[in-house]
Parts: structure tokens; C-alpha cells; sequence
């Protein structure tokens, strides 16, 4: 039996599709990371570790760290009838995570969930929780606790009115600072106090954040209402913080999940990449969140090739009814094009095109398509998810086919909650020729 202060768990997903594609619950490791440096002894449990010896079958990596999730097929949420896909539940099976619990003695409990749909990866965990570990506290902190606290309230007042537990709201320090009140720490301090990434049994890649929020408000993103500021944290911490996970961890790609990097390049990515760069090592870096094409000029596109960019993502979001007022299609062709002067490929570029809006224009998508293909850029369609508290979520209300406000479910960006009547033919034929054009694009 292992005793810890602190058992910290990153639920299951349950969904028709998830990937491994740079993925990790960056606010639950951050806290991992500032609970060992007061003391707390802490026990990372990954429901989603695709490298868990004991999943029955091992899960296939691809490059740069990326990969797939183990999964079971589980049946299929009965609003989704008309969804012509699978549902499977992605992570460890049931007996593996009991086995992993049984072994444990702690105080208290902190769960997140990313997305609002996947919350219930997060109710199974509670539900398990409250039925066996009654008298210890929960913490529910990440994005669907912030987005939707009445529909979590509500779940846990009705089923186990019982429990001792709260949504955490508060800034990751602010949250310790509290905890400290409740509760001894058992061990002495651990540093660095950055995201835990070490307590996972492999590290294929680490995620960096070099900022949090945007100065944009486009109306369908969340970064607003989760992050009300945009600040950049200092750069000197970001080069000590990757300098620490190479030396140390040998650790060669790092995904940046900023929502604006390029912001402020001078100042801020600039001078991160010039002080990674004259420590002379080989780093790959990726962009699962899209860069904004209005900042890439020749000098910064031949910049960051030389830094080791590698996987770059572009918002391209749409030729015709744009919605965002962050960049023209000129400043997206500039863009494009220094990065190919600058030496990149197909294989290191893609452009992210938003499908599934209300009232979608099917033949506007694939005119989009045709687009990116013309400027040799690999697309890859965005589903629209709606995000309560943004803009866009009150008009999806008026056309969606499920109650999204009542039921997160039904955010779920496969199933196209914007949309009336889903045409699946004509979805999967945009869907294919999206695959067919990055395939020829890269060759
Ligand atoms: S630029 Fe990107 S991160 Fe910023 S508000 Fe728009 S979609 Fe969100």
C-alpha cells in the first residue's frame, strides 16, 4: 500500500474519436508540479497512459510523440442515435484503474475534464469516489467545471448529496495556497515546481505554455472566459523550463499550447528561440493550437525553421462568411508562402478549416478546400464544437437539433451539434477529399 498526499487522476474519455496528438491535461500536471514543491506527495494516475503495461493491447505511436489511446467500444449515448459512428470509452479498463487505486492510501482526490462532452469519463470517477471513498474530498478543476458548474453541481447534489467537494476556480497557486490550510504537506519540498511531466511512466513530448489567453475574441472560442488576460510569462523561465526537460529527460519535441505565440515576437517567442538556439541543441517544435498567419513574415517563417519548428498549424478558418477579424486571406497566402521560402513542407504545415457552423454552406467548405489545396496547403477540417458563454453557442442553440444547453453531450464536435439535419454523405465526402488533398499534398 502506497501512502500519498494528494491522488490526482486524468480521466477516461468517452467519445467516437480521440488521439494522441500532443494531449495532455497541462492544468492537472502544472498542479501536480506546485504541490510537490510545497511537500505534498502526490500520485499521478493516467486513465489514458498509452504506454500502461498492463493495457491489452499496446496502443500504435506515430511521430513526434504522438499516437493513439487504447479504447473499448462502449454503447452509444442514446441522443446520437442518428450518428452513423462508433463510441468507444479511450484509456485503461475498469479493472486496470481499480487495481491502481486498491494499492493507494491519500487525503484527497483532484480530477479534471477537458472538454465539456467528456465529462463522462469524470462522472464515472466520481460516482467510484463516492461509493467507496466517501469522507475523502474531491477537487474538480479544468475546463468543464469552469464552462458548466451547474450541470456538475446538479449531477453530484442529486446522486451523492453526501460528498465533501469543489470546483476549483482559482489560479493553480492561489488553489495550493489553500490547500495548505487543510492540509500537512508529508515530504519535503520537490523542484522545479514545473507541470509534472516525469510522472509519466514515458515522456514523448512535453507541453509548454509561454503564455495564457489571447488578445482576439473571436466568437466561438473559450479562451476569453477561461483566461480574461492575456499575459506572457518571462522568457528566461520558458528557456530554463525546456533547457531542464532536455538535459535532464533527453526530451527532443515540445507542443506549445499557447493561444497566441507569435504575439509580441520580439519580445517574447524571439527571444525564447535565440536562447534555446545558442545553447546549440536540437529541439522539434509543434503547434496543435493554430499560429495566427498575420504574424508570419519571411524573417520569422526562416526563424523559426531554424529553431526546429517542425508541425505547424495555421487558423485558415474559412475563405467565404469569415467570422473572425483576426486576417485576411492576403495575409494568409504571405504567410504560406514565406514558410515554404523558408524551407518548410506539406509535411510540416497544415491549415485548420471550421466546419459544422450553423447553417454550414457544404459547397463554401469544399470551395475552402480547393483553396488550401491551391496554395499547397495540407487543410485539416476544425469540427465546431459550441462553447457556452461565447456567441456562437447562442446561435447554435436556435439550430441545433439537441438541447446543448441543458446537456454538454451534445458539444460534441462529431456530431455536428450546429446542424439541423446532418448530411453524413456529404460530411464524409468533405471529410475524404480533405485526406485525399493532404495525402497528394504531401506526397
Ligand atoms: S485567435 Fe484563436 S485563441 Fe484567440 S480568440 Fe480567436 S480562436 Fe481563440
Amino acid at each position: 500500500m502506497q501512502e500519498v498526499d494528494f491522488l490526482l487522476i486524468n480521466p477516461w474519455i468517452y467519445d467516437f474519436s480521440a488521439h494522441d496528438f500532443w494531449l495532455r491535461p497541462y492544468g492537472l500536471l502544472k498542479l501536480a508540479g506546485r504541490l510537490r514543491a510545497k511537500g505534498y506527495k502526490v500520485y499521478y494516475l493516467d486513465l489514458l497512459d498509452p504506454f500502461h503495461p498492463e493495457l491489452p493491447k499496446v496502443p500504435k505511436r506515430n511521430l513526434y510523440g504522438t499516437g493513439h489511446f487504447y479504447k473499448e467500444t462502449i454503447p452509444k449515448p442514446d441522443f446520437f442515435r442518428d450518428v452513423p459512428r462508433r463510441f468507444f470509452r479511450y484509456g485503461l479498463p475498469y479493472s486496470t484503474f481499480l487495481k491502481e487505486v486498491g494499492n493507494l492510501q491519500f487525503k484527497a482526490v483532484m480530477l479534471t475534464c477537458t472538454m465539456t462532452y467528456w465529462y463522462p469519463g469524470l462522472f464515472a470517477l466520481i460516482d467510484f469516489f463516492a461509493q467507496k471513498f466517501p469522507e475523502k474530498p474531491l477537487y474538480i478543476g479544468g475546463i468543464y467545471a469552469k464552462l458548466c458548474p451547474d450541470h456538475l453541481k446538479n449531477f453530484i447534489h442529486l446522486n451523492y448529496p453526501w460528498l465533501n467537494w469543489e470546483i476549483v476556480t482559482e489560479d493553480v497557486d492561489s488553489f495550493v495556497e489553500k490547500l495548505r490550510a487543510h492540509f500537512e504537506p508529508s515530504e519535503n519540498p520537490h523542484f522545479p515546481p514545473y507541470p509534472a511531466f516525469d510522472l509519466h511512466r514515458k515522456i514523448p513530448y512535453v507541453v509548454i505554455m509561454t503564455s495564457q489567453g489571447c488578445p482576439f475574441s473571436c466568437p466561438y472560442c473559450a479562451s476569453r472566459k477561461l483566461y480574461p488576460r492575456f499575459e506572457q510569462f518571462p522568457p528566461e523561465e520558458i528557456i530554463e523550463e525546456i533547457t531542464f526537460w532536455h538535459v535532464k529527460y533527453g526530451v527532443t519535441d515540445f507542443a506549445f499550447y499557447d493561444d497566441a505565440l507569435l504575439v509580441n515576437f520580439e519580445r517574447h517567442l524571439g527571444i525564447i528561440l535565440e536562447g534555446l538556439l545558442a545553447k546549440g541543441y536540437k529541439l522539434r517544435f509543434h503547434t496543435p493550437n493554430a499560429l495566427h498567419a498575420r504574424l508570419i513574415n519571411e524573417e520569422r517563417a526562416k526563424f523559426l525553421k531554424r529553431a526546429g519548428f517542425t508541425t505547424i498549424r495555421l487558423g485558415l478558418e474559412r475563405v467565404e462568411r469569415r467570422i473572425d477579424q483576426k486576417l485576411t486571406l492576403e495575409e494568409f497566402e504571405e504567410a504560406v508562402s514565406a514558410l515554404y521560402s523558408a524551407g518548410f513542407s506539406a509535411e510540416n504545415l497544415g491549415a485548420y478549416v471550421l466546419f459544422g457552423l450553423p447553417e454550414e454552406d457544404f459547397e463554401g467548405i469544399k470551395r475552402t478546400l480547393y483553396y488550401s489545396d491551391r496554395l499547397k496547403i495540407p487543410p485539416y477540417l476544425a469540427e465546431f464544437s459550441p462553447i457556452p458563454g461565447t456567441p456562437l453557442f447562442d446561435l447554435a442553440k436556435e439550430t441545433s437539433r439537441y438541447p446543448i444547453e441543458e446537456e454538454p453531450l451534445c458539444h460534441n464536435k462529431s456530431v455536428f451539434p450546429a446542424l439541423k439535419n446532418p448530411d453524413w454523405e456529404k460530411i464524409h465526402e468533405l471529410k475524404n477529399l480533405a485526406r485525399v488533398i493532404r495525402k497528394n499534398l504531401k506526397g
